[in-house]
């Protein structure tokens, strides 16, 4: 039963992004939309479009019902979640197959197990990856966490089972505090996620976070794509990503890359998925899965070749995977910039109309975004508005295409985190590679003083 009609759970980029590679493959495609999105870009290049609710996410992109409803009138045989909103919610997934239509996405108890973390670490561990030391399994008695802390080392990091977003997380130097931070975390995790479980982790000090990308077929085959360098965060949110990881070599991306694809494929893994790990003095940590498509994907399609939005669609429809792991090359290097509305120092949101746009062009590189001239950014969503992704043979040939690249980009009305990208490209550290986790906040508040 092959997809025909596609219908687009999501908004901005990533709409756009799943449209153009559906309608590649000679699919139609159905967008859905907010009050407030009724002018976007997904909803202009769709072939049908459905009007789910008001602007606020919980009544329309989060919408169950308005969603499906809209799925049947519109005669969709597929929904793909993009990101972020219903991508990693089960229970949707359940609901989308449970009205005969197909899901672009994992098998709903995969999404379940690894978006509990609590879980997600056991099943990571008995599938072989490497986990970072801590509780086994949610801790709840003050003082039985005070004997692991003891025997792991402080400083340790409490976190809760269901956080998500770098939220539920707190860092704790030694005995004396460790039960208030606990009660802290659940209360907070309580109140965020409705679940107040937290577990116990040492907390690294200074490490990289490396990320694979992996894709099974659901019936036991699985390949990895190589990694992602995304240690470039602020708050835990990246801000720049890149591929491959200026620190990992070929034989430890064939290595780990081997141990992730094993993992998925003895999981009988089906879809796209993310595998992080805290990466420090040579040795990977787990901390956790994303059974979905990432913000980041595209770095990824620009040193493999492989269009990982058709490769979910065919998956989904029952095909195996195009590619085998044999095929799969890496060539080059690309680095991807994440474009927000908001002030490129202070990071205040800056929504409103863009009244003049022009996207960077020429060899090597990529602008997924929904913007054009007369766009008015909605406050009520996102802030990111743009990801410009530059390929080229060298890392240092892509830092000089992104220094071209960004000062091509015209993004009028609105302030945007382009000078934040044009000032890293300058960094020597960046120029090096040379940065952690922790870099960019360390690097924002030297400027500030
Ligand atoms: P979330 O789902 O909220 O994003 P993650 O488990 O992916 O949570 O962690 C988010 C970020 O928090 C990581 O990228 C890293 O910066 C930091 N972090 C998480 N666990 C640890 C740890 N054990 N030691 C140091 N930093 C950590």
């Amino acid at each position: 039963m092959a997809i025909t009609r596609l219908l687009i759970a999501n908004r901005g980029e990533i709409a756009l992004r799943i449209h153009r590679a559906a309608r590649e493959m000679g699919i139609e495609t159905v967008a859905v939309h907010s009050t407030a999105d009724a002018d976007a870009m997904h909803v202009r290049l769709a072939d049908h479009a459905v009007c789910i609710g008001p602007p606020a996410a919980k009544d329309s992109y989060l919408n169950v019902a308005a969603i499906i409803s809209a799925a049947e009138i519109a005669h969709a045989d597929a929904i793909h979640p993009g990101y972020g909103f219903l991508s990693e919610n089960a229970q949707f997934a359940e609901i989308v197959e449970a009205h005969g239509i197909t899901w672009v996405g994992p098998k709903p108890e995969h999404i379940r197990t690894m978006g509990d973390k609590v879980e997600a670490k056991r099943t990571a561990g008995a599938l072989g990856l490497p986990l970072v030391p801590g509780s086994d399994g949610a801790i709840s008695d003050p003082v039985e966490a005070a004997k692991i802390a003891a025997e792991i080392g402080y400083p340790v990091i409490i976190k809760a089972a269901s956080g998500g977003g770098g939220r539920g997380m707190k860092v704790c130097n030694g005995p004396d505090e460790l039960e208030t931070l606990m009660q802290q975390a659940g209360s907070e995790a309580k109140a965020a996620f409705g679940d107040a479980t937290v577990y116990l982790e040492k907390y690294l000090g200074n490490p990289r976070h490396i990320e694979f990308q992996v894709f099974g077929d659901g019936n036991g085959n699985a390949i990895h794509l190589g990694e992602r360098d995304c240690s470039l965060q602020r708050r835990h949110q990246k801000v720049l990503e890149e591929a491959p990881s200026p620190v990992i070599s070929p034989e430890e991306r064939d290595r780990m890359g081997g141990i992730v694809a094993k993992a998925m494929a003895d999981m009988g893994y089906r879809g796209a998925g993310t595998i992080e790990f805290l990466w420090e003095n040579g040795e990977f940590y787990f901390i956790e899965m994303n059974t979905r498509l990432q913000v980041e994907h595209p770095v990824t399609e620009a040193i493999t070749g492989v269009d990982l939005v058709r490769e979910q669609i065919r998956i989904a429809d029952g095909k195996p995977l195009s590619v085998a792991q044999e095929d799969i090359e890496f060539h080059g290097h690309a680095i991807e910039c994440r474009i927000n509305a908001e002030d490129p120092w202070t990071f205040a949101p800056s929504p409103g109309l863009v009244n003049n746009y022009h996207a960077a062009g020429g060899m090597h590189v990529r602008v997924d975004s929904g913007l054009y001239a007369g766009y008015k950014i909605p406050p009520y969503y996102d802030s990111m508005i743009a990801k410009l992704i530059v390929s080229g043979r060298s890392r240092e040939g892509c830092i000089m295409r992104l220094k071209r690249a960004l000062e091509e980009m015209v993004i009028g009305g609105v302030k945007t985190s382009i000078p934040l990208h044009q000032a890293l490209m300058n960094e020597p550290d960046f120029i090096h590679g040379d940065y952690t986790i922790k870099w960019l906040e360390e690097w924002l508040a030297k400027r500030q003083s």
